[in-house]
């Protein structure tokens, strides 16, 4: 990254890419068990279900993306091997081999949970200190809270449904 760049972010640059690569792990995982769950699922509101799933995989993926950017821009290098991911994640992963759509929608909002508990710790710890970073974070942030919302929503229309 350039000189006046790198010099007006005021963390400890070697932390931040540690924190920046364990969400960039996260991301990918939790992509991965969305796309796979919008596979799989089965039951009512199969359809809309497996869509949302696909709708949040992709910005999933799209998040990383945003992470490698900054990783990159930082200097640093993100995993760069699937075992890396599982080694650094802070969220885990949660295979769907329950294709139920309430069970895949409960461990979806598990991950989100995570995910916004993350985001909202690294929002603090470059608030007032690196302004780029902190930006990515929040826009990451609004997504995750989104998703968390999203998929509240679908569950709670498939248990009225059986009422
Ligand atoms: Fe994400
Ligand atoms: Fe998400
Ligand atoms: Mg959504």
């Amino acid at each position: 990254m350039g000189a006046k760049g790198k010099e007006i972010v005021g963390v400890d640059v070697k932390k931040l890419l540690k924190l920046l690569n364990k969400a960039y792990a996260d991301e990918w995982l939790a992509y991965y068990q969305y796309w796979v769950g919008a596979k799989l699922a089965k039951g009512p509101m199969r359809e809309v279900v497996a869509r949302e799933l696909e709708e949040h995989a992709s910005d999933e993926l799209k998040h990383a993306g945003m992470l490698t950017g900054r990783i990159m821009q930082l200097g640093g290098e993100p995993l760069l091997a699937p075992q890396d991911w599982y080694k650094n994640t802070n969220c885990g992963y949660d295979a769907p081999s329950n294709p139920k759509v309430n069970v895949l929608l409960k461990q979806n909002i598990k991950g989100e949970r995570c995910a916004i508990f993350v985001y909202k710790k690294l929002a603090e710890f470059v608030k007032d200190k690196d302004v780029i970073t902190y930006n990515m974070v929040l826009d990451i942030l609004k997504d995750e809270v989104e998703h968390e919302d999203d998929l509240e929503t679908i569950l709670e229309d498939i248990k009225s449904m059986g009422r």
